[in-house]
């Protein structure tokens, strides 16, 4: 069984094998040591602690972070995380990633990232309020529509946005929906929100597909975790005609390899992403990623696809939909077996795309419709897949690396046309 110990090195792991990554990148940009310097950590880092009135009238005293990686281009953007493996290590690592997908992207903004360390499922909804709101007094300071946007993440949701806003404004003295993004309608939220990491993922996946000469009509594919970015996701994959032949979630998984019948397991699943535990003959989460498909989505947690279980992987195509699924060995020898690779930075941007969205509508004042959110998500993906697929051609190197080289490069030039280094 994996100890508190092992999952702590892991996140340690994936922030090392970042900073890696960023200092190979910065090689093909002409960054030099102080620029790696700068961009191997975030800015600032902010830990609170926050004390929490419990419903039996104890208190519980909660620790929380938020990382600003870099804001030479703009406000800091990303989410808000609660989960019990929260660490200072794994916040770092992701406001990274966040840069990296606003530069891939072509958004105004640097990478922030928040987390609690919680367990929602613990808490009753006020208490889950209470936090809320303690959280944003906390970091009300470092925080704002135009500093740093706040935005739903694993297990925060559009009432927890809902709650942080209100809290934010209270503090401010104005109204300031474009304090957080990932808002109920009501309260300004965009349209087609709620389903844009996994449309994004969908569109990217469609490009690899017709890159690597395969139909997503008809194609076998494999997504592991049936939480909001994978069920969005075989629902469409559903809908476009793929079969969808494996799902799972934390408890097990199911392959069927005439193809699942995903409405009903859409409709089956519980607020939390769970369905396999109403079947008898699921299989394990690492059984299921090792099976016959041609398309395979990790859409769980980090650290899924190994040097253990790389060379027995048989999909052509690997989408990262969840946030470092796969270790940096794995990714080598995927790679040198001919997987295309579209990493996590790049397929699962589509959730921080629409985030800007809304930002942009909340400055403005005037709402889209969600046609119009997704034909504009459409085209900035198609040409994000495409820029990052060019440059792994142009200068021989993977789909990962490639995606870094072209999520850096506008924050290279700020920051030296800013005069930091
Ligand atoms: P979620 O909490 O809604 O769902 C997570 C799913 O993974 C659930 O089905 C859960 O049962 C399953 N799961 C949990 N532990 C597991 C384990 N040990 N093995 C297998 N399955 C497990 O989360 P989400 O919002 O769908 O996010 C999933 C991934 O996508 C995360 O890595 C997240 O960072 C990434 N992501 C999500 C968004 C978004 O907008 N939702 C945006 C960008 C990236």
């Amino acid at each position: 069984m994996a100890t508190i110990v092992d999952h702590e090195k892991k996140k340690a792991s994936l922030f090392e094998s970042t900073q890696n990554i960023i200092k190979e990148a910065l090689g093909y940009l002409g960054g030099d040591t102080a620029t790696y310097e700068l961009m191997k950590e975030p800015l600032r880092l902010l830990t609170v602690r926050i004390p929490v009135r419990m419903d039996d009238g104890t208190v519980q005293v909660f620790t929380g972070y938020r990382a600003q990686h870099n804001d030479a281009v703009g406000p800091t953007k990303g989410g808000i995380r609660f989960h019990p493996d929260v660490t200072e290590e794994e916040v770092k690592a992701l406001s990274i990633w966040m840069s990296i997908k606003s530069g891939i992207t072509g958004l105004p903004y640097g990478g922030g990232k928040g987390g609690i360390q919680c367990d929602p499922r613990a808490l009753s909804m006020r208490e889950l309020e209470r936090l809320s709101r303690g959280y944003v007094r906390a970091i009300s300071q470092l925080v704002g529509p135009t500093k740093d946007i706040p935005a739903p993440d694993v297990f925060t949701n559009s009432q927890i946005m809902a709650w942080m806003m209100d809290e934010y404004s209270e503090i401010r003295e104005f109204e300031s929906p474009g304090f957080i993004t990932g808002k109920p309608l009501v309260l300004g939220g965009s349209a087609g929100r709620e389903s844009s990491t996994a449309k994004g993922v969908t569109i990217v996946l469609r490009e690899a597909a017709k890159r690597a000469g395969i139909s997503v009509e008809g194609a076998r594919v494999i997504v592991q975790g049936f939480g909001n970015a994978g069920s969005f996701l075989s629902k469409f994959l559903y809908e476009a005609g793929a079969k969808v032949v494996g799902i799972s979630d934390a408890y097990g998984a199911l392959y069927d390899p005439q193809g699942l019948d995903i409405p009903y397991l859409l409709d089956r699943r519980d607020s939390f992403g769970t369905v396999t535990n109403l079947f008898k003959n699921s299989i394990s989460n690492q059984e299921l990623l090792v099976q016959e498909c041609d398309i395979l989505v990790p859409a769980a947690i980090e650290n899924q696809i190994t040097e253990q279980n790389a060379p027995d992987i048989k999909a052509k195509i690997l989408v990262e939909a969840a946030n470092g699924p796969t270790t940096a060995k794995a990714t080598e020898i995927l790679t040198e077996r001919g997987v295309l690779i579209v990493p996590d930075v790049l397929a699962s941007a589509g959730g921080v795309v629409v985030s800007y969205f809304e930002w942009v509508q909340n400055n403005q004042g005037y709402y889209w419709s969600e046609e119009e959110v997704n034909e504009k998500l459409e085209k900035i993906l198609t040409q994000s897949f495409q820029q990052v697929y060019q440059t792994s051609i142009d200068k021989k190197v993977n789909m990962r690396l490639s995606a870094y080289i072209v999520g850096l490069k506008r924050m290279v030039e700020a920051v030296k046309i800013r005069g930091w280094v």
